[in-house]
């Protein structure tokens, strides 16, 4: 479906020309028609809203005022250079005052004349002034109109010196608008238009950038935010059913010795309903033939990895062999002892390989691999080199994927093993396993094309950890504390923030808090354990294991024991310049404590200075111990760029819609698109044409759809 309107060159649109069509192509990537039009308002001016200047009484919000400039001057030199007009009504006189382009306002502002300035003041030595605001002559043809809410664009440098300023670009804007009229075809088919009661295309196309009124600019967005999430969660879930048919996995059809025997003899505890629902989905998924890709969310101890290790022992009963990766060393190292001491009797063979396993030992392994003797192997990214090779590879587990790129994940896909009859590669099952718990809206969108598996249940007995926030200054208090915990017999944890660009001055202050804390506790009677990560990985290991053991009762280390590690005996975490972490990251290191049956405490320790932000953060922290809230806090405060550095934020390339404010959106749009695909998988009712060919188009358009995960 080509739109000839829609695909003109914007250098033929009135106002633009060869000059700024090609400064738009560079700055924007705008080059037609259609692009112009999907470059959405930020926001918009209320122009019915007019104050007096002598109502001025906030800084808070953009106001509007009318009034004749009845003064123009150019103050203070070089940096300080300003331009400052004098604008005044019948109630008051205001400052307006610019420090960027001022030569080409100073040329064209008239005095005398009626402008409309726009913009937020600020109180200034007890005057309001209004800095860079936004002027215009007083336009008689809006105002006729009628015309109240006028769209504002945002713009670069660059475009503004041609003349595309806000103004500029909403000036094009208009002269393509009123071209329109039967121009721009339907998108969406008739039958979600009638059940949302959506505005046509073209009509909210005209409506967010020339709104009619404020309802119709509230409809037109709606309609758009719709239209793109909704075309987003139909790419991603056909991804999804493409894979499905073409994608077969081994078929784990039985449930053996090994999974029966680990279940009767074997398992400490009872699972928790949410632990069986999860091996439930497990199991559905790899009992008949369907690839698994699955995503296991599920907050810092609340159980993941026996669920892991109970599918690994579906694998071996059918006859595969499994793996685990973790994202450290010292992480693999607690899975292989944690899973070995588990599996003891069970007759299994499981090896445990990183980047610290001798040559030797190395070869044996890779030779066990090959030849099928061994059973289970766990490691770090050790695992995807190219020399480690399965003989039958059926299951893999990656633990806290978040460390994990993509790439990394796909290498792993690839050591399945061939098929008898076809020669196929089958890929192996994969179960991915995250605490740092996605907001639900973003994980529909980041893993799209995964299946999602929540455990959100903690093993019965485990008390709430409290969470205390204290300044610097209370730190002597904070030892007494120290102390009596230890004294009880528990252990703690200190923190110190480890940020790459200061690394000289994070290991400074480590140092230092190490230092202090040993000449408060180290004489007579307590042990402290170091692990940084300039320690060679032998040292980190033999410290770790003093503190596992006991041995030490103070565990003083950077961020390298953030993931995974389980000492149920620690009771206390405090966390140093908490200021300086994300909230999954704090959320993380509080998971290290609350482990065991004692009530355990997690301490933020910070400046008396704290930004609003940093301030929020702790709060948080304080307030709530579950995950997924402190997500949703997380991501509104970093946005969805930041998530678990993924970076896939220019993937999404949405124009209008927005996954955090429009979640609720997200969730209509995939619904709407489930029932769609459900009633019609391939997409080949002829009511669904047009949502075919619209999608077909946006694939063209934008090649970072095609591919998510
Ligand atoms: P995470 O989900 O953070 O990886 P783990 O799998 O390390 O959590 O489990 C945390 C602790 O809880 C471990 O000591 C584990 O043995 C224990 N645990 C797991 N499931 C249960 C259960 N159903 N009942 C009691 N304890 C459990
Ligand atoms: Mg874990």
């Amino acid at each position: 479906m080509s739109n000839h309107f829609l695909d003109t060159k914007i250098e033929f649109l009135k106002g633009v020309g060869p000059k700024r069509a090609e400064m738009l192509r560079k700055e924007l990537g705008i080059a037609t028609f259609g692009q112009l039009l999907v470059y959405y308002p930020f926001r918009y001016i209320d122009k019915s809203k007019v104050l007096s200047i002598s109502d001025i009484n906030s800084e808070e919000i953009h106001i509007q005022l009318i009034g004749k400039i009845v003064e123009l001057k150019t103050l203070g030199e070089r940096r300080g250079k300003r331009l400052v007009a004098i604008l005044k009504d019948e109630t008051g006189e205001i400052e307006l005052v610019w420090f960027k382009g001022i030569k080409w306002l100073a040329s064209s502002i008239v005095i005398g004349k009626e402008y409309v300035a726009y913009g937020k003041p600020s109180r200034y030595n007890n005057r309001y002034n209004i800095a860079h605001p936004d002027l215009d002559e007083v336009d008689q043809s809006l105002i006729a109109n009628k015309v109240t809410l006028e769209a504002v664009y945002p713009t670069t440098e660059i475009l503004s010196r041609m003349g595309l300023t806000a103004k500029g670009i909403h000036k094009i804007q208009q002269n393509l608008i009123v071209q329109l009229g039967n121009k721009i075809q339907e998108t969406l088919p008739i039958s979600i238009i009638e059940q949302l009661k959506l505005i046509d295309k073209e009509r909210a196309v005209v409506n967010v950038h020339a709104p009619e009124n404020e309802h119709l600019l509230q409809k037109a967005r709606y309609r758009l935010k719709f239209e793109e999430l909704f075309y987003l969660q139909m790419h991603l879930l056909r991804q999804k059913v493409i894979k499905k048919d073409t994608i077969k996995g081994a078929v784990f059809n039985r449930v053996g010795d090994c999974f029966n025997q680990f279940y009767n003899e074997k398992l400490p505890f009872e699972l928790t309903g949410a632990q069986k629902k999860v091996l439930k989905e497990i199991r559905d998924d790899v009992g008949y033939g369907k690839h698994m890709n699955r995503l296991l969310q599920g907050d810092v101890g609340s159980g993941k990895t026996i669920v892991a290790l109970m599918s690994i022992l579906i694998a071996i009963d059918n006859g595969y062999q499994a793996c685990l990766m973790a994202p450290t060393e010292i992480l693999a190292n607690q899975h292989y002892e944690g899973i070995t001491e588990l599996l003891k009797g069970l007759g299994l063979n499981v090896q445990l390989l990183t980047g610290s396993v001798k040559v030797k030992k190395r070869r044996e392994i890779h030779e066990q691999l090959e030849n099928g003797e061994l059973d289970i192997l766990i490691g770090t990214h050790a695992l995807i080199e190219d020399k480690v090779k399965f003989q039958k590879l059926g299951f893999v587990v990656i633990d806290e994927q978040h460390r994990f790129g993509v790439q990394q994940r796909s290498k792993l896909w690839r050591k399945g093993s061939p098929d008898s009859k076809t020669g196929k590669i089958v890929p192996p099952h994969v179960l991915v396993m995250t605490a740092t718990p996605i907001p639900r809206t973003l994980a529909m969108t980041f893993y799209g094309d995964l299946d999602v598996s929540v455990i959100d249940e903690l093993p019965p007995g485990r008390k709430e950890i409290k969470t205390i926030h204290r300044f610097d200054s209370s730190r002597l208090k904070i030892f007494g504390f120290m102390e009596e915990e230890i004294k009880k017999g528990r252990q703690v944890y200190i923190v110190y923030p480890l940020i790459k660009e200061s690394e000289k001055m994070d290991y400074k202050d480590l140092m230092d808090g190490y230092e202090s804390i040993e000449r408060r506790f180290s004489k007579p009677t307590y042990q402290i354990s170091i692990v940084h990560g300039q320690m060679k990985a032998v040292d980190k290991e033999f410290e770790m294991q003093r503190f596992v053991k006991g041995e030490t009762q103070i565990m003083v280390a950077t961020t390298v024991i953030e993931v995974g590690v389980n000492v149920p005996n620690a009771s206390v975490m405090i966390i140093e310049s908490a200021e300086r972490f994300g909230l999954s990251q704090l959320h993380q290191l509080r998971g290290r404590v609350g482990r065991g049956g004692e009530q355990s405490f997690c301490i933020l320790m910070t400046g008396n200075k704290l930004s609003a932000d940093g301030r929020l953060r702790m709060d948080t922290m304080v307030k709530t111990n579950d995950g997924f809230e402190l997500s949703e806090v997380d991501l509104k405060l970093r946005g969805p760029g930041d998530l678990q550095g993924t970076q896939q934020s220019g993937l999404l390339n949405l124009n209008i819609a927005d996954l955090v404010s429009d979640a609720q959106i997200v969730q209509y749009a995939r619904d709407i698109a489930l029932q769609i695909l459900e009633e019609d998988t391939n997409l080949v009712l002829d009511k669904n044409h047009r949502l075919v060919s619209t999608l077909k188009q946006l694939l063209g358009n934008k090649i970072n759809w095609s591919r998510i995960s």
